[in-house]
């Protein structure tokens, strides 16, 4: 997945205050707005621009998400299995998902991450096809901003595709 992170303006501030915007309704939300927003979204793309480069955009702007994330929300030059342990309870805490490191090659830094109850697809209809491609770039942004190497992440079981879980396989190039 190539493309130039520069020319995209993301940055955490977007998110904006939400302490000071909604002092009674918070941060929370329910996952059915979260889907509503992104499966809406996706349909639209889809039909504008064909679903391989919707995928994309949905990869692009994850890997956005998730190098924001990580300068943003995570403690910074952690050793491997501390970073994991953050990041596991960052995502519970968050509500994103239960996330596992099935398998881990440390010295190619090639992982197998397996996260069940996924926010983006747990529940969703089957239709033979994974459809985390915003994941895939979360993942690929995150581990980016880690190991400062560039990752390719890859689906490899999605609920949608008939699995209970979601795989990844998370590789450095
Ligand atoms: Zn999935």
């Amino acid at each position: 997945m190539h493309f130039n992170r520069n020319n995209y303006s993301f940055k955490w501030d977007d998110i904006g205050d939400i302490t000071l915007g909604r002092p009674k309704m918070g941060e929370l939300t329910n996952v059915t707005v979260y889907r509503m927003m992104q499966y809406s979204l996706r349909s639209v793309l889809n039909a504008e621009m064909g679903a391989q480069k919707a995928a994309d955009i949905f990869y692009r702007a994850g890997f956005l998400a998730g190098e924001q994330f990580y300068f943003n929300r995570l403690q910074k030059n952690l050793p491997l299995n501390l970073f994991v342990a953050q990041l596991q309870q960052e995502l519970i805490d968050l509500g994103i998902g239960i996330l596992r490191i099935e398998d881990a090659d440390t010295e190619k830094l090639n992982f197998t991450l397996v996260v069940a109850e996924d926010l983006d697809c747990s529940g969703l209809p089957v239709t033979g096809e994974t459809v985390c491609d915003y994941d895939e770039g979360f993942i690929a942004g995150i581990f980016e901003a880690y190991t400062g190497k560039p990752f390719i992440v890859k689906e490899i079981d999605c609920w949608s595709n008939g699995s209970r879980v979601c795989r990844f396989s998370a590789m450095a190039k």
